[in-house]
């Protein structure tokens, strides 16, 4: 932890420590310029706003403007080290075993797996296709996961996106170029994402896009991910609506919605509270049911009332709420190959994932994600042992891939256990009390058929009924660890 507010600057193999009393306070695109402008013009600068500063629990981390590593509150970290940004110019190269091999399928498969009519979506729309999707299936959260369809969603979906859409922007060398650039009024930059929609639009009740579009502005540049931010506001709404206190919030009200990001970053009037985050905000006034939170992280878009898999991907996630671990809602409501109300056969599909359909597992995920690989690139283990063999001159099977996947999911489950990270469960509501009304009306898991099928899914995984792995399968995938 520095004594004072730092910068870290990398050029090459020099790493200098700055004094960053200066840059202290900046918001995101604020920090990235100045580093630009006082370091190095063609430097990447990862950093955190103001929310970072004043260790907010779910600050995230901040890099080209308008791309956050959004979820488990590594800016609070960053924060509490009083580290504002690191800032790196590299100028070396990286060796690759076979470059040309290498650089050969990376080609084929832009043109076979990547940039194909299954992903144009990715392009044309962006993940704001998927705002009516949800609301049709009955599963984006509304007014605090009161309901699964928004009534105003004819404002916030993807054809309200398209008509302010100025262009799209792409990562390096990516050739799908999914990044959806929009302007209304004056405000102008990329996203919201459809987790942003949901959490900050559906779930505090706003349908209008211009207000959506400046709260997610002001969330990206205080440095916030937008999931909790969007959940911790609905849920203020509703504790207010619900005259259990009131944060002059309510569902729908652009004013008080818009003040809100500002407050939270900055600790103030009502952010004092709602910067406790969903578990402790509804803790603090009595009504811990109405947080709708995982081991402490609250949940992204989509209700598992509407896609019972779900249920199982958020209990058993490292991270707790989460939907990058396993998206069972894939087969559940985007391709319907699996009932949506049903746990049969969830446990499975959360583990492994329909790869040839581009839905992944846990086991996937963790490789998939390890080797920082677009989520969107539909690849599966058979390219990347593919990649690995040239990368590393050496055999490479498809077979290791998945084992490498499942012994990082174990290695997760470890951690936890050695950090006593709570148990895997659900927030009451969603796996007792089913919507009154809206497509996914009258359908609830419940307990009995969720520690069934969460029971399954330690089997499935060869771990005890407590979720521990057991020695066989720590053996199997060479791990020598003990708790
Ligand atoms: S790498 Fe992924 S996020 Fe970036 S433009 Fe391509 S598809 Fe979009």
């Amino acid at each position: 932890e520095a004594s004072e507010p730092t910068v870290v600057c990398i050029k090459d193999d020099v790493v200098e420590f700055r004094p960053a009393q200066q840059y202290w306070g900046m918001h995101t695109s604020q920090i990235e310029a100045a580093l630009r402008e006082d370091f190095d013009p063609d430097c990447k600068v990862i950093s955190i706003g103001p929310a970072g500063e004043h260790e907010l629990p779910w600050a995230c981390l901040s890099t080209d403007q308008y791309h956050k590593a959004g979820r488990g509150g590594h800016g609070c970290l960053m924060g509490h080290k009083k580290l504002k940004a690191i800032a790196v110019r590299g100028t070396g190269r990286v060796e690759v075993g076979d470059a040309r091999a290498f650089l050969a399928d990376m080609r084929r498969m832009h043109s076979e797996y990547i940039l194909t009519d299954d992903n144009l979506w990715a392009n044309e729309e962006g993940t704001p296709i998927l705002v009516q999707l949800m609301s049709d299936a009955g599963v984006i959260p509304t007014r605090n996961w009161s309901q699964g369809s928004f009534d105003g969603v004819q404002g916030i979906n993807s054809e309200a996106f398209q008509k302010v859409r100025v262009r799209n922007r792409a990562c390096y060398q990516c050739a799908i170029g999914c990044r959806q650039f929009h302007e209304v009024g004056d405000v102008r930059g990329e996203g919201p994402e459809y987790e942003t929609i949901a959490l900050c639009g559906a779930n505090c009740g706003v349908g209008d896009i211009g207000a959506l579009m400046k709260f997610n502005q002001l969330c990206d540049e205080l440095g916030m991910d937008t999931i909790s931010s969007g959940s911790v506001v609905g849920l203020a709404m509703d504790l207010t609506e619900k005259g259990i206190h009131d944060f002059g919030l309510h569902f729908g009200d652009i004013e008080g919605y818009l003040k809100a990001p500002e407050l939270i970053a900055s600790r103030t009037g009502i952010g004092a509270d709602l910067a406790l985050g969903a578990r402790g905000l509804a803790a603090k006034y009595g009504h811990p049911e109405l947080a709708m939170e995982v081991k402490n992280l609250e949940l992204p878009g989509y209700d598992p009332r509407g896609a019972f898999g779900m249920s199982l991907a958020y209990s058993t996630s490292d991270r707790g709420g989460c939907h990058m671990r396993t998206y069972p809602i894939g087969d559940e409501v985007l391709s319907g190959n699996m009932p949506a109300d049903s746990m049969e056969k969830k446990p499975w599909m959360v583990i492994f994932g329909d790869v040839a359909n581009g839905f992944i597992g846990q086991n996937f995920s963790s490789i998939k994600f390890s080797l920082i690989l677009c989520d969107f690139w539909a690849v599966t283990p058979e390219q990347i042992a593919q990649l690995l063999r040239h990368a590393w001159k050496r055999e490479f099977s498809e077979d290791e891939v998945r084992q490498i996947g499942e012994r990082i999911w174990n290695l997760g489950r470890l951690f936890n256990l050695r950090e006593g990270v709570e148990p895997d469960t659900l927030p009451r509501k969603l796996v007792e009390e089913p919507f009154k009304e809206g497509p996914s009306a009258g359908k609830v898991i419940g307990w009995d058929e969720f520690q069934r099928y969460q029971q399954e899914y330690y089997k499935l995984r060869g771990w005890d009924e407590k979720g521990v792995p057991s020695e066989a399968k720590l053996a199997e995938l060479g791990v020598d660890v003990r708790l």
